[in-house]
This record gives structure tokens, sequence and C-alpha cells, in this order.
């Protein structure tokens, strides 16, 4: 049995907001945490050593991708995703579930798994809950995470219940498949299940207690942000986190925006992701200190002394101004979302600093409450 990788330092007394501390081989991430999203075994637009700069405590890669490029066995051969990403720090893969769930129109689900046409090249592939396992091994990130079944929203109460039911027996037969299948790199993998149930309480009750059974690493909230209204992930999140074990890590996969993590850290969420910052930088949008700022706007195009978020302290807004990024976006220069990403990836994770800052001093409620608002505001 490998230890518990999650160690609970403190709760909230005026909310679920907790202070943490995740220990893998390749370092300690303390949460609440944001993961950058690096899909291909790299956060688009950035360095390795832009990651370090802005101090991510750890990146996410997606199994789907690696799988199909450059293929698990490459990444065995480098011995695991840490060292062919040139990231060296502590790494988490999701399972593909999620991935080969939005193929749609390219996949058929099955009672065993889940057979899809790659997006890339159409050639017919089938994921099972040990063949994704053993991606994960060869891949070697430091959290590995179950092969689940992303319920759509909306949907039924049967439908729902259908879907998590291949959620559970695919969880069981991967962990009965790690058991028996030791890491390839040395170094252990934890575990962390996923609990669906979609929108339907009872649903995501049920789903807990089975996953309780199991006991995994750490749990994991999928199936939220997939077009329900915020309220209603909150609400969902904050049901669920009542019935976690306290001492294990929760993950909400997929999220959000900078006020849905501040949201969700007050509902006892440990772990977010999201491709949203580095995505929506690409796109001409950032997050800042006060509020959202669309730097493609023609009226930044003389602002050359102003930076992008004048309260960051950023490599992008140290240096550059709001008309110099504008400028780049116009020229089609790969350099602006490379500046964009880096403003948007440390704004996210200086946020979640502030926020265990804030927890530790015993005023988070306050200062999220107060910065929520804020966040959102749309800069003129
Ligand atoms: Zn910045």
């Amino acid at each position: 049995m490998q230890k518990n990788p999650f160690e609970l330092l403190k709760t909230s007394e005026k909310s679920k907001a907790r202070l943490g501390k995740l220990t893998t081989a390749h370092g300690v991430v303390n949460t609440p945490i944001f993961m950058p999203v690096g899909t291909a075994a790299t956060v688009k637009g950035v360095m390795p050593r832009d990651l370090k700069e802005m101090q991510a405590e750890i990146i996410l890669a997606n199994t789907y991708h690696l799988y199909l490029r450059p293929g698990t066995d490459v990444i065995a051969t480098a011995g695991g995703v840490q060292k062919f990403s040139g990231f060296n720090g502590p790494m988490l893969t999701d399972s593909g579930g999620f991935q080969v769930w939005s193929l749609k129109d390219l996949r058929k689900i099955k009672k065993d798994g889940v057979e899809f046409r790659s997006h890339l090249d159409g050639s017919k592939h089938f994921f099972s809950p040990a063949s994704v396992m053993k991606a994960q091994r060869e891949i070697g990130a430091d959290i590995i995470m179950a092969f689940d079944e992303c319920t759509p929203y909306p949907s039924t109460l049967e439908e729902a219940k259908h879907s998590l039911a291949y959620t559970e027996r695919w969880t069981r037969e991967a962990m009965e498949w790690l058991k028996e299948n030791p890491p390839l790199h040395g170094y252990p993998q934890y575990f962390f299940g996923i609990v669906q149930g979609g929108m339907h309480k009872e649903l995501r009750a049920k789903a807990i207690e089975t996953l309780k059974e199991l006991s995994p690493d750490g749990y994991a909230l999928g199936g939220l942000s997939v077009g329900e209204p915020p309220e209603v992930m909150y609400e969902i999140a904050d049901f669920c986190t009542d019935l976690l074990p306290q001492d294990r890590a929760r993950y909400v996969m997929g999220v959000g925006t900078p006020w849905n993590l501040l949201e969700l850290i007050l509902r006892g969420v440990d772990m977010c992701d999201c491709v949203m910052p580095s995505r929506n930088a690409r796109n001409g949008m950032l997050f800042t200190s006060q509020g959202v700022l669309r730097y493609k706007a023609g009226r930044y195009a003389r602002i050359v002394d102003e930076a992008p978020d004048p309260e960051c302290s950023c490599y992008t807004c140290r240096n550059f101004s709001k008309a110099y990024l504008r400028h780049l976006f116009q020229a089609g220069e790969m350099l602006g979302m490379t500046l964009a990403t880096i403003h948007n990836l440390h704004f996210y994770l200086e946020l979640m600093r502030r926020a265990k800052q804030k927890i530790a001093e015993g005023v988070f409620e306050e200062w999220a409450l107060e910065q929520i608002p804020i966040l959102q505001r749309d800069i003129p």
C-alpha cells in the first residue's frame, strides 16, 4: 500500500476552504492549486522555464493525445513525461475518458470500453480501463485518473444512472489492473477516482459511497462545467465535498474562470485545471486584477505606458504595454500569444497563492467575496 499523498493542513472556520499539501516524487504541491493544461505534454506557447518562473507547481497532460502522438511507448522510453517534456515537476494525466466522450460521432461506448476513431487520421482504437491504465503507467505522471464516462448535460435520472454504472465498473477494473501492474519508472503514481452522476444529487452520493469503498488516493468531480449554469455547478460541488473524506485531495476537472475557482475553494475544493487561461490568452482575452481585458481592441493601440495589468508582476506586465500586446496580435506575431499566455497563467497561479495566504490568515471568505465581482467585470 502506498501512502496517501495528501495532508490537510487547515480548514477555515467560516467556510469549507482548505489548505493542504500533496507530496509527489517530483515535488510538493500546495493546495488549493490551479494546474495549467499541457495537452500534448506542452503548455501551448510557453516554455517549461516560463512555467518555473511563474511557479507552476503541477501541470496536466492528456492521455488521449499522447497515446495517439507520439505514442506512450516513446514517453516510457524517455523515463516518463516529466523528463520527456522537460518540466521535471509534478504532473497529472487525465484518462482520455473525456476526450473520447467528446468525439461524439467518432466513438461507440461499449460495456468494456470505448471504440473510437482518431481525430488525426481516422484510425480505429479501443480504450478499456486496463489499456488506459497501461498508457498512464507508460506516461508516468505522478497522479493518474480513472477511466470514466462523462454524463452529458442535461440528462434524465435514468440516463445518468446508466452512465454512472460504466464509470463505476471501469473504476473497479482500473484499480484491479493497477494492483497487478506496478509503476514502471521507480516512483509512485497516485490514482484518483472520478465522481460522476450528472446534476442528480442522489447519484453523486451513490457514486461517492462506491468510490469510498474502493479508497482511491484522491477524488475528482467530473461532469461539471458541461453546460449547466454556474450556480448548479457550485451546488453539486458543495454537496459532494460534504460527503468526501476530509483527508483526501478533491479535484474539480475542467473548471474554470478565476471567479469559478474562488467559489469552488469556498466549497472545499483543492485542485482545478482548465484550458481557459491559455486558450483565451491566444484568443485575445486576459484575466486581470481589474477584470477581463480584451487586448485586441483598437482603443489600446496607443496605450504605450500601461501594463496589461498594472498590478501584476508577471514577465509580460513587467516589460510590455497594452499597445505592444495589441500590436503583436495585429501583426500576427507568435510572441503575442506567448506573452498573453504567460500573463494569464501567472495571474491564475498568483490568485491561488493569495487564496492560500488569505486562508492561512483566516480572512479568505471576505477577500474572495470582494474579488469575485471585480474579476468578472469587463474592462471598458
Ligand atoms: Zn501579468
